[in-house]
């Protein structure tokens, strides 16, 4: 029936929506994928488990174990986390894991959180450190900047020493309990100690720094490595090919054939290397260590990642002096030089003289006097401290007196919450207090207890 005035429309066909697969545990992101900072397996479980308000511990033994459904070494998944650095490594815990983690996550992206795509060139022997290594400078930006903390996949290797953003050696021990960290411990949470749960970042301006500082020298080669593995780990996401297990036997014959005529014992001088182990290599027989190969790549002065995709071979003839030893590659260390000296003196007692408020620390009067940090330090090492204690007492009493204003906030927020009818949980104090960070300080959870009794909630 037509209708004067109206417009008749087509048919319109409904369709049922398409509803995406739902996953069982939530489909979190691993961070940096594709990137040298790309976030460890181990990382990727801890955050997971944090998502779901549960402990790893918890999250292994009621979820992932029923889904591996596996006895490593008579134990099960739950009880063998002393051997949990293999999470993320080459061999079939990490594999194992992957599968588990993606049929409940549903995410096919894991496998870039471990050493798999790798499993065929690099063996496990000293490819992952037996407990946790982290920057301290790197989480405390991280927390300060609001990013979310997690641990690089990039510091789990045992090649990797320094971090190469702050030119600092990673930590191994918690500096509030001096204990070491397993890389999955039943209470694991990125940026914390397992051990005593504090917080393990701190900024590059307190005391504990100066103890993690490397020798100019060591450094070059400390952050060549770091730098170069973090390169092959950032490609893993967009290889080409799969490495195979004859990839770094056909490279090292090229570079043996090229700088010595095929010859391995020379070849072997030329890389200070033992001549059985060498000629072992070149035959695909053996393979060397990650270590091992990232130091012949640095003798040989080409990036590990193209030694490995065979990119760079020969595209430019390379200078034979290239494969001198380390020393000679080396650049010399920075000195200051004898007209500057008096200079740099004098501005340093200044300083120590001068009423400067705020102080400055060492590494703004390095900026300001134009000179490397280090560098001072090793010509004033005592002004240089002088200079440091000064900044350092200014920091600490700094941090007490925002301790001192969060624990007042928090007991004004508490109080507050409780004259409207709410409990003073620490999820809504948190959002009433201008530093929510400092909530990680036992000082300001007790100004919140403390509180809560006099109002008579907890007992
Ligand atoms: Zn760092
Ligand atoms: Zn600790």
């Amino acid at each position: 029936m037509q209708i004067e005035g109206l417009t008749i429309y087509k048919y319109c066909k409904l369709k049922k929506p398409l509803i995406p697969l739902r996953s069982y545990l939530y489909s979190l992101e691993p961070i940096g994928s594709g990137t040298p900072l790309v976030e460890s397996l181990t990382s990727y479980i801890a955050r997971l488990a944090e998502a779901h308000c549960v402990a790893p511990g918890i999250l292994m033994e009621r979820e992932l174990a029923s889904v591996v459904n596996k006895v490593y070494g008579g134990a099960n998944l739950h009880r063998i986390y002393s051997f949990t650095r293999a999470f993320n490594g080459t061999g079939v815990m990490a594999h194992d894991l992957i599968q588990a983690l993606q049929s409940l996550t549903l995410r096919d992206d894991l496998e870039l959180s471990t050493m798999i795509s790798w499993s065929e060139i690099f063996p496990s022997r000293n490819l992952l450190r037996c407990v946790k290594a982290w920057c301290p400078f790197c989480y405390e930006e991280w927390l300060t900047s609001g990013q979310q903390v997690y641990e690089p996949l990039l510091w789990s290797l045992d090649v990797v020493k320094v971090c190469s953003v702050h030119q600092q050696r990673l930590s191994q021990k918690c500096h509030h309990c001096h204990q070491e960290n397993i890389p999955l411990a039943w209470k694991s949470r990125p940026g914390y100690c397992s051990k005593c749960g504090q917080w393990l970042g701190y900024s590059s301006n307190t005391k504990f720094s100066d103890k993690n500082n490397v020798g100019e020298q060591e450094l070059d080669w400390l952050l060549w490595a770091a730098n170069n593995v973090g390169e092959l780990l950032a490609a893993s996401s967009d290889l080409k090919f799969v490495p195979l297990k004859n990839t770094i036997a056909a490279s090292l014959r090229n570079y043996a054939d090229y700088f010595a005529q095929g010859n391995i014992a020379e070849f072997a001088r030329y890389l200070e290397l033992p001549r059985n182990s060498l000629w072992l290599w070149c035959q695909g027989t053996n393979q060397p260590s990650l270590n091992t190969l990232v130091r012949i790549c640095y003798y040989l002065q080409v990036s590990l990642l193209n030694f490995l995709t065979q990119q760079e071979l020969f595209s430019e003839q390379p200078q034979k002096t290239a494969l001198f030893p380390t020393k000679l590659l080396l650049k010399p260390r920075a000195t200051i030089k004898p007209f500057e000296f008096n200079r740099v003196k004098y501005y340093l007692e200044n300083i120590l003289l001068s009423n400067e408020f705020p102080p400055p620390s060492m590494e703004e009067v390095a900026r300001r006097l134009g000179c490397d940090r280090r560098t001072i330090y090793n010509h004033f090492q005592d002004l240089c401290n002088s200079i440091s204690d000064k900044y350092v007492s200014y920091r600490k009493a700094r941090y007490l007196e925002s301790v001192a204003q969060s624990c007042k906030e928090a007991r004004e927020a508490a109080l507050k919450l409780h004259q409207n009818g709410e409990y003073p949980s620490e999820a809504r104090v948190l959002k009433l207090i201008s530093k929510p960070g400092f909530f990680r300080y036992k000082e300001v959870r007790a100004a919140l207890s403390e509180t809560r009794r006099e109002l008579g909630l907890d007992s």
